[in-house]
Order: structure tokens, then C-alpha cells, then sequence
């Protein structure tokens, strides 16, 4: 994906993997065109009646979906101009904060000349897949033992501690969200055998070993099983190291600027809060080993996302241990409509275009369904604490017909990708004037 200057994919959906990376780095993509195929064989892609052989160049739009043959003029987006003046209106005007959703430093510096204000959510295992880590992650998950998984935990602590020193730096005196590991650890595995090979060598250990490894953890409905704060269960030194990650990152800022960051530290996928209890303890534990060791202290929070129909319903028993919550619409559209992210593209279309739903609800937050239940969690949340802070950092909140139901639940911020931040900020004036937010208007 770093190579490519955009991504089409015949499967998919809006909030698939591929589409949520791609616009944290600014490609275009195009997942989920269920209307193309491809014939490897021929290297040739086909259309509407239309044929592209490989090398012959077609024109993306990530926002619309549309997909054009040869090349389009374009120009190169800039805050100056007519465009900064209205950016500044829109700021007068906006009660939201608008955050954005990244994990590199050239996503957060991006955002930051995009005005955004603080990270609202940075996905850690996307800084598991640098090609000087993979291995390391890849040795934690074959091994079956926790002293073997503590070994490789080592390798990758300075990589993350040098991750989050990086963002807290260029995001100074701004909030930073870091949501611990969230995806099932089958994702990081090889595939093809010269990896495993290459993991096999590194362990001492037959291909076989690996391959079954590989086998055990794959899962039918991965999306539903072994991951988000299941994992922080099943494997408390995974988020232990994440955790002395982040705080040796903030102390090593304070120490270096004088300004100490606060992190924000997030639980993913928390349906119950006996999950939240344990996971927030293991965490404020790290805390005092690594404040009593380096001899400062700084202040954080820990909270959670609100991603699961049961987190919605149960948000006030949840927000007795939570400081913050921060709205997941992709899983939490994924899990009250029971439809899958990753396959919804290929039939939604056919819903919308039947007018069983207006949009696909990936897109744009269902308001009646998911809105209520997020509606009812906020309420919930602020029955137990009046003042706790609640974000929305699903690809909705780049979406202004979402920032304006955003606006209406009294969220404090959104948050969305770099490049999308400006459209959130306008998107979050417009909400709070009470003019209806779409793009189109
Ligand atoms: C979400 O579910 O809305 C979310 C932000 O998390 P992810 O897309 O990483 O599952
Ligand atoms: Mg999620």
C-alpha cells in the first residue's frame, strides 16, 4: 500500500482495513467494487464493458467512489487562501473539537496542518506491520508461553516507546489517544511459506510448527472472536508493554520539553466492565512501576471505546470505571445491523439503491438505529458522570451528516483521518449553526 498511489479492490466495504489505511495515508481507495474483475492471468481488469490491461492508468476517487479511466487534472489541496479564511469561520462557529485518527508522524503532521486538534485515536498495530517489527510480532504470537511472548514484547517496547514519544511531540500540549491492540493476532501471521520460514528460522523451529500455530489461532468470524480487549485478557503483557510504551514515550517528552503530555489511553471492544476493570488495573498498574522508577509522574486517563450494542446499553455501569468514551460506529454499525464491514459492499448498494436504507450506514451513521444507541449510551455515560468526555472516532466522523448528529448528542469532538479534518471542521460549524451537513450543500 505504501507503493501504490491509490487502491481498488473488487471486495470490501467503506470501513474495511484496506480503505481505513489508505485514507490515514492520504491514498485514494476504492474498496469493495463489486462491479469489477480482474483476470490475473490476462492482467486485465474489466467494467461496464470496459477493458484496462496492466500499465494503462486510471483515476480514483476515494471520497465518491468513482473510478475513472486515464488521468484527471487535479491540483494539490492548501490551506490559504479563501479556503483558510473559511476554515477560520468555521472554527469561530464549532462547539466540537475535531481530532484526527493516526499512528505515524507523518499522519499527525498532516492532520496538524489540516487544524486538527490532538489525536482521537491512534490503532497501535498499525506500527506492528513495519517490515523491522513484523518479526518480533510474529515471534510473540508463535510463541506459546508467556516468558516467550514477554521476549519478544522486549524487542518491540523501544519501537513503540519511540512511536508514542513521536507523536506526543508533534502533537504538544494537544490530547493523544492511543488505543491499545485491537485486531485478532492471526492478522499479523505469515502467509506465504518464505515468511514462515523466515519465522521458523528465527524461533529454531520447524515450518510445521509454524503452520499449525497459524491453523490454531485462524477463527471462523474473526471480527467476533479472539481480539480488542480479549487479547489484553488473554495476554496482559501484551497491553503491559504497550502501556510502559506510552508512559516511558510521555515521560521522555516531559523530561524533554518540559510539557508533559496526557495520554489518553483506550480499551478496545469492552462489552462488559468487569473487562474494563481488569484491563484498567493492569494499565494503572504499569503506571505506578514506571512513575516510581523514573521519578515522575504525569497525569493520564483511561478509557474506552464504545463499540459493541452491550458497551451502549450498559454505558453507565461502564463509565464507572471509564474516563472517557470514544464512539466505534464501525464495529458498533457492524454489530447492531449484524452486518459484516468487510462484505457488506458487495450487497448494500443494492439496498440503496431499492431504498431499503438512504446510504450505506458505513458511510454515514445510521441516525435511527446505531444514532440511537449511541444516543442512549451518551445519556447513560453522563447519568453516572456528568462531565465525561465522549468522542466519535469511526469513519463517521469525517462524515458531516454524522458530525451534525454528533453535534446533537453533545459529543465533545470527532475525529477522522488528515485528510478529512477540514471537512470535519467546516461539517462541525455548520452542526452547531444548525445547518444541515452534507458535502453537497
Ligand atoms: C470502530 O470500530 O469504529 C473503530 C474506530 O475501530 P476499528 O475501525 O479500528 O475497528
Ligand atoms: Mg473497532
Amino acid at each position: 500500500m505504501h507503493a501504490a498511489k491509490g487502491i481498488l479492490t473488487t471486495r470490501g466495504g467503506m470501513t474495511s482495513h484496506a480503505a481505513v489505511v489508505a485514507r490515514g495515508m492520504g491514498r485514494p481507495c476504492v474498496a469493495g467494487a463489486g462491479g469489477i474483475s480482474v483476470d490475473y492471468n490476462s492482467q486485465v481488469l474489466a467494467a461496464g464493458g470496459k477493458f484496462i490491461r496492466a500499465g494503462e492508468v486510471i483515476t480514483l476517487d476515494g471520497a465518491t467512489g468513482e473510478v475513472f479511466v486515464g488521468s484527471v487534472a487535479m491540483i494539490e489541496p492548501a490551506m490559504s487562501g479563501d479556503f483558510g479564511t473559511l476554515m477560520e469561520w468555521a472554527d469561530k462557529h464549532r462547539r466540537m473539537g475535531v481530532r484526527t485518527n493516526a499512528e505515524t508522524p507523518m499522519d499527525a503532521e498532516t492532520a496538524r496542518k489540516f487544524g486538527a486538534e490532538g489525536i482521537g485515536l491512534c490503532r497501535t498495530e498499525h506500527m506492528f506491520f513495519d517490515p523491522q517489527r513484523i518479526l518480533a510480532v510474529r515471534q510473540m504470537i508463535i510463541s506459546n508461553t508467556e516468558s516467550g511472548r514477554r521476549a519478544a514484547l522486549a524487542v518491540l517496547l523501544p519501537f513503540q516507546r519511540e512511536d508514542f514519544r513521536q507523536l506526543f511531540t508533534i502533537m504538544a500540549g494537544l490530547p493523544v489517544t492511543i488505543r491499545l491492540l485491537d485486531p485478532p493476532l492471526h492478522e499479523f501471521l505469515p502467509h506465504q511459506d518464505a515468511e514462515m520460514q523466515e519465522v521458523a528460522d528465527s524461533l529454531g523451529t520447524e515450518l510445521s510448527v509454524i503452520r499449525q500455530r497459524a491453523e490454531e489461532l485462524s477463527e471462523a468470524n474473526p471480527m467476533l472472536g479472539h481480539r480488542g480487549c480479549r487479547l489484553g485478557i488473554a495476554f496482559p503483557e501484551i497491553y503491559e508493554m504497550q502501556a510502559r510504551a506510552i508512559f516511558e514515550g510521555a515521560i521522555a517528552v516531559a523530561k524533554e520539553t518540559g510539557n508533559a503530555p496526557v495520554p489518553e489511553i483506550m480499551i478496545p471492544l469492552v462489552g462488559m466492565k468487569k473487562e474494563l476493570e481488569i484491563t484498567r488495573a493492569q494499565v494503572d498498574k504499569v503506571a505506578a512501576e514506571v512513575f516510581a522508577e523514573t521519578g515522575t509522574t504525569i497525569e493520564y486517563s483511561v478509557g474506552t471505546m464504545i463499540e459493541l450494542p452491550r458497551a451502549a446499553m450498559l454505558a453507565d455501569k461502564i463509565a464507572e470505571v471509564a474516563d472517557f468514551f470514544s464512539f466505534g460506529t464501525n464495529d458498533l454499525t457492524q454489530t447492531v445491523f449484524g452486518l459484516s464491514r468487510d462484505d457488506a459492499g458487495k450487497f448494500l448498494p443494492h439496498y440503496v439503491e431499492a431504498g431499503i436504507l438512504p446510504k450505506d450506514p458505513f458511510v454515514s451513521i445510521d441516525i435511527e438505529g446505531v444514532g440511537e444507541m449511541v444516543r442512549i449510551a451518551a445519556e447513560k455515560g453522563r447519568r453516572t458522570k456528568p462531565k465525561l468526555k465522549m468522542g466519535i472516532c469511526g469513519e463517521h466522523g469525517g462524515d458531516p451528516a454524522s458530525i451534525a448528529f454528533c453535534e446533537q448528542v453533545g459529543l465533545d469532538y470527532v475525529s477522522c483521518s488528515p485528510f478529512r479534518v477540514p471537512v470535519a471542521r467546516l461539517a462541525a460549524a455548520q452542526a452547531a449553526l444548525g445547518v444541515a451537513g452534507d458535502r453537497t450543500a
